[in-house]
């Protein structure tokens, strides 16, 4: 790694979701230097991971691979995976970043064929499906994932597994002496993208996630409805693998809400009305109730949300939900009161759907440079973060039109710091 060539000229981009490879590519399409640096074996981020997008109900991938087209011809832009900042030192104009590279135990000669995958017995819980299934100790991500590289869980090097996927391999290119590295890069500008989690659905306690087998979660159900995912595209309860025909989607699952997470996450609305077209593709006979306080479906999502209101499988119910408890079957029963008409229920379904918010994925006191945060840890645009900018779901949750619009508006401001130290040489 020792022939990456970085300056006070080159762009830094940390975090490779959609929000980072698109400031990438807008900056490296400007001529500028860039390095694309991502923590997962994988550049894609949590798109990757979607079945469908609101509002064209198009798949993913369709976006993805006209960037990955735009990235593998532009010779300016160079992508690191398993890579992570662990220092930023300097000032506007002239960073020096540490990255720890981490190994990946699989060279260029990897073709994809998956024979390391096949050879190898140990199983984890897969990232990727957010562990509703297993993958192998030798794997890839996803089927598209790029790079199309195989990785090796370090969990199985210096078992016999290591050895088994080095000998299936027939192009040599398992290495099973890759070790850790660290690389100083120096940069004018750095582009912070390292987006969303999910908020953590465990701390909501009146719902049951941690106790129920059918609590599942908006993202879950992403995977769950993707022929590629874990059950094949076969949306199937936990509890018995059987297909739920009464589902219940509550919205503002710890949003909204001073206990958990105190902001709109903007996006949860569009994600269940989307995710109602699911049930109506996927199930037979299926129906979605979705218990609101308000529904956020703004600009031109409105005519989305007006659509899902004609269709007769979906009914909306204003209440927000107090508490789940369980029935016979594994039922989860939903408790509440109906705002509209007062009437207190106790409901019933076969599977319930929490509408989860996004927040930041880096904790305010794990960056590695001094930085401002707004109450809910996005990054603030302020004069006091020198030359880093905040891209996508870094500055705020957002959805991936807007998210795209904010990496090309940090690019934008990259740029310019670089311009202002190429004329100052
Ligand atoms: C249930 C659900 C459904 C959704 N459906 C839609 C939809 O249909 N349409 C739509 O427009 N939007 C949808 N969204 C929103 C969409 O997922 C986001 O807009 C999008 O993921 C934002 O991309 P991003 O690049 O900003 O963040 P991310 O996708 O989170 O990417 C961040 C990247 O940074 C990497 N990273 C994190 N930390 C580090 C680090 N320290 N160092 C290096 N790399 C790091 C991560 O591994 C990841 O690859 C949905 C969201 C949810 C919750």
């Amino acid at each position: 790694m020792s022939d990456i060539v970085a300056s006070n000229e080159t762009i830094l981009v940390v975090g490779g979701g959609i929000s980072g490879i698109s400031a990438a590519l807008e900056a490296a399409e400007t001529g500028k230097r860039v390095i694309l640096l991502e923590k997962n074996a994988y550049i894609g981020g949590r798109v990757t991971q979607l079945h469908k997008y609101f509002p064209k109900l198009c798949h993913p991938t369709c976006g993805m691979e006209i960037n990955q087209r735009r990235a593998k011809t532009n010779p300016n832009l160079t992508i690191l995976t398993l890579a992570e900042v662990t220092d930023i030192a300097g000032d506007k104009g002239d960073y020096s970043v540490k990255v720890t590279l981490k190994p990946r135990y699989v060279n260029n000669n990897c073709t994809a064929c998956g024979k390391c995958s096949e050879a190898v017995d140990a199983e984890f819980d897969s990232e990727f499906n957010y562990g509703l299934n297993q993958r192998k100790g030798a794997y890839i991500a996803y089927n598209n994932a790029y790079p199309q590289t195989y990785v090796l869980d370090p969990r199985i090097i210096g078992t016999n597994d290591a050895s088994k996927a080095k000998d299936a391999c027939p192009v040599d290119a398992i290495d099973l002496d890759m070790q850790e590295e660290t690389l100083v890069l120096k940069a004018g500008a750095v582009i912070w993208a390292t987006g969303w989690r999910p908020y953590d659905a465990n701390k909501i306690q009146p719902y049951g996630y941690d106790r129920f087998a059918n609590v599942i979660t908006n993202v879950e159900f992403e995977r769950m409805n993707d022929l590629m995912g874990p059950t094949g595209g076969k949306v199937q309860r936990p509890s018995d693998g059987t297909e739920p025909k009464k589902i219940a989607f509550i919205q503002c699952a710890g949003s909204r809400d001073r206990n958990y997470l105190k902001h709109c996450s903007r996006i949860c609305c569009m994600a269940s009305l989307k995710q109602t077209h699911y049930v109506r593709e996927n199930i037979d006979g299926g129906n979605s109730d979705i218990y609101f306080i308000d529904i956020l479906a703004i600009d031109r999502f409105e005519d989305f949300y007006k659509k899902v209101q004609e269709d007769e499988t979906v009914k909306f119910i204003k209440s927000k939900v107090a508490f789940i408890t369980e029935g016979d079957n594994n039922n989860p029963i939903l408790n509440g009161v109906d705002t509209e008409g007062y009437h207190r229920y106790a409901k019933e379904y076969d599977l319930v759907v929490l509408a989860i918010g996004m927040e930041p994925s880096v904790n305010a006191d794990e960056f590695p440079v001094d930085i401002v945060l707004n109450e809910e840890g996005f990054i603030e645009m302020d004069e006091k973060n020198g030359g880093v900018f905040a891209a996508g779901c870094r500055s705020d949750a957002l959805d991936v039109n807007r998210a795209v619009q904010s990496a090309t508006a940090s690019a934008l401001r990259a740029v310019q710091v670089i311009n202002q130290v190429s004329e100052a040489k």
